[in-house]
């Protein structure tokens, strides 16, 4: 089976400090590791590749620095690791990450199932996954936290999504995305790390993605969001009352505090 595992390098979280006049994180401030959802997403890869055979191949959009990130991948058990880097793919929100990361699919090949993490720990949208999906015209499961059963052609998962837990089968070529509660992602050894130091990563840029997409849709240019501002919000501190009278009296208060606050007219 050939596996593609999307995984994005994201800042310390508990480290990196936020710059409040640019109004973003100061990655500068903080170390970089593995989005952790996306080490379970390799970690099943790995796992379903242990069991039926195939392939790994990681698969990264970012500065030059992400390509720890892969090797890291490497040392877990992805036998190829891909880094997407160009000046052009900057500024991208999730629908031109997605788009860039479905372009380099395309170009890599066929492949049979594409596993992403949930959700990743800075960004936080989970939208990255599906729109990959959608852009390749493949089914998709997302918040994956079981697989049940897995064959050349077919994968069945357990997913939760809020209070109701589904048991799909998706058709390959397919995707999905994991939850922390699928597996413990395994730790490299010593001897793995130096394998994954010496691994050859290939690097595309936008040249070698031109003929899967068009420039249009890459990085800036391709992102319809735009950021107006960004800002803390203050939590109001709770506030308490405490009212004395008969039962009936007591009642008559807390309809005058609730008039007066707008909730009842
Ligand atoms: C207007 C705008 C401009 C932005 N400019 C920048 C910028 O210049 N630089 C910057 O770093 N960010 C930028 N961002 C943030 C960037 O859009 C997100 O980091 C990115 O789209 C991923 O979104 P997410 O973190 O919410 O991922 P999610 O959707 O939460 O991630 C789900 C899964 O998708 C996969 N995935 C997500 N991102 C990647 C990736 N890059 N490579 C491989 N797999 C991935 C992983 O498997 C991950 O677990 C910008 C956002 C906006 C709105």
């Amino acid at each position: 089976m050939n596996i593609l595992v999307l995984i994005k390098q994201v800042p310390e979280i508990e480290k990196v400090r936020f710059d409040y006049e640019k109004g973003r994180l100061d990655r500068s401030s903080a170390g970089a590791i593995v989005n952790p959802f996306d080490l379970n997403a390799l970690e099943a890869a790995v796992q379903i590749k242990e069991k039926i055979g195939g392939s790994v191949t990681a698969i990264s959009m970012g500065p030059m620095q992400a390509i720890d990130a892969l090797r890291d991948a490497l040392a877990r058990g992805a036998d190829k690791a891909i880094l997407l880097s160009d000046e052009s793919f900057a500024g991208a929100d999730t629908l031109a990450t997605a788009y860039t990361l479905a372009s380099a699919i395309r170009k890599h090949g066929t492949f049979d199932l594409i596993v992403c993490g949930e959700k990743t720990i800075d960004g936080d949208t989970a939208q990255v996954g599906p729109e990959v999906a959608e852009f390749l015209g493949i089914p998709h499961v997302a918040y994956v936290e079981e697989i049940r059963e897995v064959c050349s052609d077919k994968i069945v998962v357990g997913a939760r999504m809020e209070r109701n837990y589904y048991i799909v089968e998706l058709r390959l070529p397919g995707l999905i995305t994991v939850t922390k509660d699928l597996n413990n992602p395994r730790l490299p050894t010593l001897r793995d790390k130096l394998r994954a130091m010496r691994a050859e990563i290939t690097v595309w840029g936008y040249m070698d993605l031109a003929e899967e997409g068009s420039p249009r849709f890459f990085g800036l240019n391709g992102s319809p969001t735009r950021v107006i501002r960004v800002y803390t919000s203050v939590a109001e501190k709770r506030r308490s009352q405490v009212l004395s009278g008969t039962a009936h009296e007591v009642a008559q208060k807390i309809v005058q505090i609730l008039m007066k606050n707008g909730v009842l007219r």
